[in-house]
C-alpha cells in the first residue's frame, strides 16, 4: 500500500486507555499501530521500517520514551518522531527537539484535535522530505548517471550501471542476465561529416524513436556511442536463431534511406550480440564482447549480424597480435615490395607494373594485404606503412626502368592520401631518387568519390602538376558510376576484376560500356583479374587494352621480374615474326 497516500503510524504508551482513546480518530486515514512498551514498539517497527510517523510516551518502564525514539533511529531514519510528556518533563522536551531527535513534542493530557494536529504536523515534513528525495534520485539518474542529451536514451554510463546492478542481483553473475544489442549504424557511403550537426541530431532522434519502439520489453535502451545503439533484454538468454531474429528485427529501425540537412544517404546496420552467460559479472567485459561482435558482424559479407562467441574473442586477440607485430614490421624492414606487370595487349609491350606489399609473420606466416592494410587503416599505421611503401619503390625504381619497366603504380590507401604530408612526401621521394615523375602511379580506390570531392580534386590536382599519374583502382565494385569518371583529374580507371570474372553473367555490358565512356574521356583502363586466355579474348573482345592478371604475370619480387621480362620479350618477338610471316603469307 501506498506509504504517503496511507501513512503509517505508531504510537507507544504504556498506558492502554491513553492509546485506545487515541486510536480511533487516527483511523482510517492512517494505518495506526499501538504498542505498550519501547520493545514491542521497535518489533513492530522492524516490521514497517517505512513508519512514516512515530509517537511515544516520554515515561515508561523499562525503556523510557527517549531511548525507545533513538533506537528507532537505526531501523526507521525517515521516519518524523513527537514526543508525549507532562508538563514536568517539558525541559527534556525541549532538549530533544533541540538536538532534532524529534521534530515536535505534545503535552499530555492532549485533546485529541491536538493530538491529530501533531501528527498532520509530522506527517507534511516528512512527505516534502520524501518528494525532495525522490526528486534528488531523478536528477542524479537524469544527470550524474546521465541520459543522453539528444536523443533522451539511457548514455553509456547508465547502461553500464543497469548492467552493472542486475549482474549483482542475479546471484553475483552465477545466473544468467540476459542479452544485450549493439547496434552500429554506418552511412552508405561513408559520407564527409560536414553536414549541419543539428539535421545529423534530428536524424538520430528518428531513429531512436524508430529503435524504442521496436524494442519494446527490453531492459534498457541507451545511445553507446555516437551512431551506436545498444538494446538490454534481460529475459534468458533463448537459442541463437532467435537472438539473430531478435537483432534483425532491431536493425529494421534504421537500415533505410534518409534525408539529413539537404543529403540524401542510405544507412546499413552491423549488430553485435552478446549473451550475458553465468560467470560474467563486468559490465565494461559484456560490452567489450559486444563491441567485437558487432566488428565481426561488419565484415560479413551478408547480414552483418554476429554473436559473441569463443572465437570472437581469439579473432580479436590475433587482431590485436598482428596489429603489434605490424608496428614492428614496418620499422625492422620485414615487409617486402612485389611486382606485377600490366600489358598492353595491342603493342605486346609492358605498360607498368604494381607494386604489392608483401608480409610474412614470424608466427603466422604469410598474412595477406587484404588482411594487414585493413588493420593497419584501423590502427592508425597505414601513414608509416605507405611512407615506407613509397621509399622502397622509389628505391627499386632505377632498376626498374632499366629492365624496361616504364611506371611503377602504388597503392595508395585514402588515409594516406588526406594526410596532409603525402604531397611533400612525394616530392621528397622524387627529389632524392630523382625519378622521372612519369615513371611514378598513385592508385586511389574508388572510395575517394564517398569524400569531400573539392578537397580530394585539389590533392589529387597537386600529385598531377608534379608530373605523377593518377589511376582510380578497383572501379566498379563500390559507389562510383560511370558519371563520377569525369569528377576528378585522373588518367587511368583499373575495371575490377569482378566483371571479367562475370562476363557471362552481365559483366560484359558492364566492361564494355565502361572502357567506352573512358576511352571517350581520354582516359586510359586496364582490365585486372585476367587470368585465361578466355578471359583475355573476352576482355579484347571488348575493347581492353592494357591487361593486368595472372595470365600474364602473378606479382614476383623485383629479383625475378629480369627473367619474366625476358621471356615476355621472346613471346611478343615470336608474336610480331608470326604476324610478318602472316602477312608476308
Ligand atoms: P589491388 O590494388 O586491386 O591489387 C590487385 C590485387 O589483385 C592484388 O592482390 C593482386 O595480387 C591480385 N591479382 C592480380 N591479378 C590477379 C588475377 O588474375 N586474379 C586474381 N584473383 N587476383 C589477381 P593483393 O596483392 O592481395 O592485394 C590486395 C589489395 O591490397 C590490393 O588490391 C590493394 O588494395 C591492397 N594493397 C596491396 N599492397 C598495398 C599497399 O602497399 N598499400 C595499400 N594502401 N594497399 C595495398
Ligand atoms: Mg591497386
Ligand atoms: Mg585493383
Amino acid at each position: 500500500m501506498d506509504n504517503l497516500n496511507f501513512p503509517r503510524v505508531l504510537c507507544v504508551d504504556d498506558d492502554r486507555d491513553i492509546l485506545d482513546a487515541i486510536a480511533p480518530h487516527l483511523h482510517p486515514s492512517y494505518l495506526v499501530e499501538l504498542a505498550t512498551s519501547g520493545a514491542e514498539g521497535l518489533r513492530l517497527l522492524r516490521q514497517h521500517p517505512d513508519t512514516a510517523v512515530i509517537v511515544s510516551d516520554l515515561r515508561m518502564p523499562g525503556m523510557d520514551g527517549s531511548k525507545f525514539l533513538a533506537a528507532s533511529r537505526a531501523i526507521a531514519p525517515d521516519a518524523r518522531r513527537i514526543l508525549l510528556t507532562g508538563c514536568d518533563d517539558m525541559s527534556a522536551a525541549i532538549a530533544a527537539v533541540n538536538d532534532g531527535q524529534i521534530c515536535r513534542f505534545l503535552t499530555k493530557p492532549c485533546a485529541p484535535r491536538t493530538f491529530l494536529a501533531g501528527i498532520e504536523f509530522a506527517l507534511s515534513e516528512y512527505r516534502s522530505e520524501m518528494a525532495n528525495r525522490s526528486a534528488i534520485r531523478q536528477f542524479t539518474a537524469r544527470h550524474v548517471l546521465g541520459e543522453d542529451r539528444v536523443t533522451g536514451l539511457a548514455s553509456r554510463e547508465r547502461l553500464l550501471e543497469t548492467l552493472g546492478s542486475l549482474i549483482d542481483e542475479r546471484n553475483l553473475g552465477r545466473e544468467a542476465v540476459g542479452t544485450v544489442y549493439l547496434l552500429h549504424i554506418h552511412f552508405v557511403p561513408p559520407f564527409a561529416e560536414n553536414v549541419d550537426s543539428a539535421a545529423v541530431d534530428e536524424w538520430i532522434r528518428a531513429i531512436a524513436e524508430q529503435l524504442t519502439r521496436k524494442a519494446l520489453g527490453a531492459n534498457c535502451i541507451a545511445r553507446w556511442d555516437k551512431n551506436v545503439f545498444a538494446v538490454f533484454d534481460d529475459l534468458p538468454a533463448s537459442a541463437p536463431e532467435a537472438l539473430y531474429r531478435r537483432g534483425q528485427d532491431l536493425a529494421e529501425s534504421a537500415t533505410s534511406s534518409w534525408e539529413i540537412g539537404s543529403v540524401y544517404v542510405t544507412t546499413e546496420i552491423s549488430i553485435g550480440i552478446v549473451a550475458i552467460a553465468a560467470g560474467m559479472i563486468e559490465p565494461q567485459v559484456v560490452m567489450r564482447h559486444a563491441e567485437l561482435a558487432e566488428q565481426e558482424a561488419r565484415g560479413n559479407s551478408g547480414a552483418k549480424v554476429a554473436l559473441y562467441t569463443a572465437e570472437t574473442g581469439a579473432k580479436a586477440e590475433y587482431q590485436r597480435d598482428v596489429i603489434r607485430s605490424l608496428r614492428k614490421a614496418i620499422t625492422d624492414g620485414e615487409l617486402e615490395l612485389h611486382y606485377q606487370p600490366i600489358v598492353d595487349i595491342n603493342t605486346h609491350t609492358v605498360h607498368s607494373v604494381e607494386a604489392l606489399a608483401r608480409w610474412s609473420h614470424p608466427r603466422y606466416g604469410k598474412i595477406p594485404p587484404t588482411v594487414f592494410i585493413p588493420l593497419a587503416e584501423a590502427a592508425g599505421l597505414i601513414i608509416s606503412l605507405g611512407a615506407w611503401v613509397l621509399r622502397q619503390a622509389c628505391s627499386d625504381a632505377r632498376a626498374l626502368l632499366d629492365l624496361g619497366f616504364p611506371r611503377i603504380a602504388l597503392n595508395v590507401s585514402i588515409m594516406q592520401l588526406l594526410d596532409t604530408g603525402f604531397l611533400y612526401s612525394l616530392y621528397i621521394a622524387l627529389e632524392e631518387s630523382g625519378l622521372p615523375p612519369s615513371a611514378l602511379e598513385i592508385e586511389v580506390t574508388e572510395s575517394v568519390f564517398a569524400q569531400d570531392l573539392d578537397r580530394v580534386r585539389s590533392i589529387l590536382l597537386d600529385i598531377r602538376k608534379l608530373g605523377v599519374c593518377v589511376a582510380i583502382d578497383d572501379f566498379g565494385t563500390g559507389y562510383s558510376s560511370l558519371s563520377y569518371l569525369n569528377q576528378l583529374p585522373v588518367n587511368l580507371v583499373k575495371i575490377d576484376g569482378a566483371f571479367i570474372r562475370d562476363f557471362e553473367r552481365g559483366g560484359e555490358a558492364i566492361l564494355g560500356a565502361t572502357i567506352d565512356v573512358a576511352h571517350k574521356l581520354h582516359l586510359e583502363t586496364i582490365v585486372e583479374g585476367v587470368e585465361t586466355p578466355t578471359m583475355l579474348a573476352q576482355a579484347r573482345s571488348v575493347g581492353a587494352i592494357l591487361i593486368q592478371g595472372y595470365h600474364f604475370a602473378r606479382p614476383m619480387p623485383l629479383a625475378a621480374l629480369a627473367e619474366w621480362h625476358a621471356g615476355f620479350a621472346r613471346e611478343s618477338d615470336e608474336q610480331s615474326t608470326q604476324s610478318v610471316a602472316m602477312r608476308a603469307s
